[in-house]
């Protein structure tokens, strides 16, 4: 039995592979069972060029076989399988992918379904197993074949009496070392989870034999343990299904089975894009906010999908912050995925979708504004507040696509309204959108500052959020006009010919408001007499543009 000795440049980087690309051990798994669903794929796609073969669906697996006691697990594959010559170029060498040639030479055939392209994915499996075994029949052959390889070593190759067409790969899983087990691998759970999280979408049934006990028949407390074949993953993925044949219930349970978050969602969005870029998107407006929303633990982003195949548990690069409490996926086959799938490598297609993403997340938003007030109110409560700080962010970047969907409490209709209502309802010589700033509703109502505003019949919207005066500054306007807030110097009221001048005060008055502004003397600019006032004695006004509300805010942020 001859040994072939890899080249020396194979030697490194397949111990770099091992040890460095992926971050991850348990991705060794979704790389052999991304391979297995390659090799069925090809034999789906040669019978669509071959009238004497037929597809015969239920014939096509993959099985994933644990054995603990050899501390071996086995990846079985009824797929096309390998020749002599295919296992000593696809997994002798490495960096060479079969798939990728395969798809090259088929590219009339549609072959964009298989996911191989860099032809290392395999030696992932080095980072769980010391020993590697290789037992295949190519479709057609009648020979099969075993290859065998501790590593960087190098690899034999000598006849098998495999049968059946198709692939079974057996790692001789590592032994346990002081800081790092192993033994997850060889989980019916934990192997269980892996599939699921990164395999759940391959379109070929992933097999397991699960062990679960049930009570004895005839019998109340004696239970018994049973096998059963499963199959563990989804397949069809639910953003291939027809969106007329699903119904709110389906997305529903995706949404809980995908832990997006306890509650139920307040609305899903599905996109499916065939342009210039393809991709499919499901996305979800939260009913609650998570308890960490608005902390700094929160973590943004979508699970990320190539081809059904997870490749990023969250990119935030799919989200604005001003959208960040969105939750979904994106799939999609036209990513340029890196040698490890973990980031991409150049983000064009990225920033396509993610814009795209953006652009529909605004409008639906909108339409839920338009058709369903009730439940945008609710969606609002939860994460409004996210959508100020988005207008206020970034320098305004983003204000425009904004400010249409944040809305303020209204002293008039006593409940949040939008910015285009207010404008709407504006009387004619009215010329500003006026607000007040307070800690709640009751105080602003308190406040004396707004009465000569209401008495005009103008309505005042109400600032309880320290972020409310910072968004509308950074809008400046809206439809043209300023927003003005009711305890500032000139509210551009035309019965209020403006605050009384020291001119037109008594010698009396003169006298009390020198007197009052000595006491405060650093506190306040100027102490007047106003017009302003009909209930109340005194009021404060803002000289310049920061009101008081937002001085204390400025005052409490660390220098
Ligand atoms: P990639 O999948 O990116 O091509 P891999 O290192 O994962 O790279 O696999 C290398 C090649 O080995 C594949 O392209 C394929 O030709 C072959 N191969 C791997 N696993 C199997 C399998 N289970 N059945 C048939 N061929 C396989
Ligand atoms: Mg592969």
């Amino acid at each position: 039995m001859e040994k072939v000795q890899f080249q020396a440049e194979s030697k490194r980087l397949l111990e770099m592979m091992v040890n460095s690309i992926y971050s991850q051990k348990e991705v060794f798994l979704r790389e052999l069972i991304s391979n297995a669903s390659d090799a069925i794929d090809k034999i789906y796609y040669k019978t669509l060029s071959d009238e004497n073969l037929v597809f015969a669906k239920d014939n096509y697996y993959i099985k994933v076989v644990p054995n603990k006691e050899n501390r071996t697990l086995k990846i079985v594959d009824t797929g096309i399988g390998m020749t002599k010559e295919e296992l000593e170029n696809n997994l002798g060498v490495i960096a060479k992918s079969g798939s990728l040639a395969f798809k090259t030479e088929n590219e009339s055939k549609d072959g964009h379904d298989i996911i191989g392209q860099f032809g290392v994915g395999f030696y992932a499996a080095f980072m769980v197993a010391d020993l590697v075994t290789v037992e295949t029949r190519a479709l057609g052959s009648d020979e099969a074949y075993k290859w065998e390889s501790e590593g960087a070593d190098g690899y034999t190759i000598v006849p098998s009496s495999k049968e059946s067409v198709g692939t079974e790969i057996t790692l001789k899983i590592k032994e346990n070392e002081e800081e790092e087990s192993y033994d997850e691998f060889l989980e019916e759970y934990q192997l269980k989870s892996i599939i699921k999280k990164y395999s759940d979408f391959i379109r070929y049934p992933i097999k397991m034999d699960i062990t679960s006990s049930r009570p004895k028949a005839d019998s109340e407390n004696e239970f018994e343990e049973f096998t059963e074949e499963q199959i563990i993953n989804s397949m069809v993925p639910i953003w291939r299904k027809n969106k007329s044949e699903l119904t709110d219930e389906d997305y529903h349970h995706f949404y809980a089975e995908k832990r997006y978050g306890f509650d139920k969602p307040l609305k899903h969005i599905h996109v499916s894009v065939d342009g210039t870029i393809r991709y499919n998107a499901i996305l979800f407006i939260p009913e609650n906010k998570p308890f960490d929303y608005y902390s700094q633990e929160f973590e943004k982003g979508l699970e990320l999908y190539s081809n059904g195949v997870l490749i990023m548990e969250k990119c935030g690069d799919l989200l604005p912050d001003h959208f960040s409490f969105v939750k979904g996926m994106v799939d999609s086959e036209d990513l340029s995925l890196n040698i490890s799938r973990e980031i991409l490598q150049q983000d064009r297609q990225l920033k396509l979708i993610a814009k795209n993403i953006s652009k529909k997340i605004k409008s639906e938003l909108k339409s839920l504004l338009k058709n369903d007030r009730e439940k945008y109110e609710s969606f609002y409560q939860a994460f409004g507040r996210q959508l100020k700080f988005g207008v206020y962010n970034e320098f305004g970047a983003h204000k425009d696509t904004l400010k249409d969907l944040v809305m303020f409490y209204s002293s008039k209709e006593k409940k949040l309204v939008t910015l285009d209502e207010y404008i709407s309802r504006m009387p004619e010589d009215q010329k500003y959108i006026y607000y007040a700033t307070g800690d709640s509703i009751d105080r602003i109502d308190k406040l004396p500052q707004t009465e000569l505003v209401a008495d005009k019949g103008y309505e005042i919207l109400y600032f309880t959020e320290d972020i409310d005066e910072f968004a509308i500054k950074m809008l400046m306007n809206y439809e043209d006009k300023e927003f003005k807030s009711v305890s500032s110097g000139d509210l551009g009221i035309e019965a209020d010919e403006k605050d009384n001048a020291d001119d037109e005060s008594t010698e009396e008055e003169k006298e009390i408001f020198s007197a009052m502004k000595e006491i405060l003397s650093g506190k306040v600019k100027d102490v007047r007499a106003s017009k302003r006032l009909k209930s109340h004695p005194v009021c404060l006004t803002a000289d310049g543009e920061v009101t008081i509300e937002m001085e204390k805010v400025l005052s409490m942020m660390p220098d």
